[in-house]
């Protein structure tokens, strides 16, 4: 039988695995997250692997340069997403409900990634991470990059907050308290995707990218 030779991005992956399965107090990953890690890593392997197996399996060195990077992202995506987040009207940690949309950066030809970079004003150790983070999002009329956001709101805001029948429907307007929403604004990121409006295969599959 061939060996074959194992790649950086399985690496990548095989590793974030063993992060999501073995953060049991899912610090950074949720449970269904964690949940899906350790139902992978048991299908592929039989076992869940610490992290101490992991790091015999790929090198210590290997993880020493990975795990760093894939905890960033993930960090950064549990930002996007509200995990561990109180209301984003009025930080009110009880009765929260999550709301899903996208902030897509439209293509336009001769601008590029680094150009866009010098404006972030996420911190540029994180755009690479970024970059990795985002989801093709093929349009009809146009093509660009999407971050995937979760309004988190608690009941008294969305009653606060609704409409006329008393339900809060989120827009435009209302997703704008996205804590992030400026920062990702003025990095090119202004074109606002309803949960509805996506792709199927973009309709916020909890394991996003399982790349980094
Ligand atoms: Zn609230």
């Amino acid at each position: 039988m061939e060996t074959q030779a194992v790649s950086f991005e399985a690496e990548i992956g095989f590793l974030r695995l063993v992060l999501a399965a073995n953060d049991r107090e899912n610090v950074l990953w949720p449970p269904e997250n964690s949940e899906f890690a350790v139902k992978t890593l048991l299908k592929a392997r039989g076992t869940v692997p610490s992290l101490d197996d992991a790091a015999s399996i790929i090198g210590p060195e290997v993880l020493e340069a990975l795990a760093p990077a894939i905890i960033q992202k993930r960090k950064l995506e549990n930002a996007f997403l509200g995990y561990h987040s109180g209301c984003h009207y009025c930080g009110a940690t009880d009765n929260l409900s999550r709301f899903d949309f996208a902030l897509m950066r439209v293509e336009h030809s001769g601008r590029n990634w680094g150009e866009v970079a010098a404006s972030i004003a996420l911190s540029a150790v994180l755009l690479p991470v970024l970059g990795g983070g985002m989801l093709r999002v093929p349009g009809k009329s146009f093509n660009g990059a999407a971050v995937h956001l979760r309004l988190v709101v608690c009941k008294a805001c969305q009653i606060k907050e609704g409409n006329f029948f008393g339900a809060f429907v989120l827009n435009e307007k209302k997703a704008s308290k996205h804590p992030l929403w400026n920062e990702l604004v003025s990095a090119g990121f202004t074109k606002f995707l309803s949960h509805d409006t996506l792709p199927d295969e973009f309709k916020f599959k909890h394991m996003v990218s399982m790349k980094l």
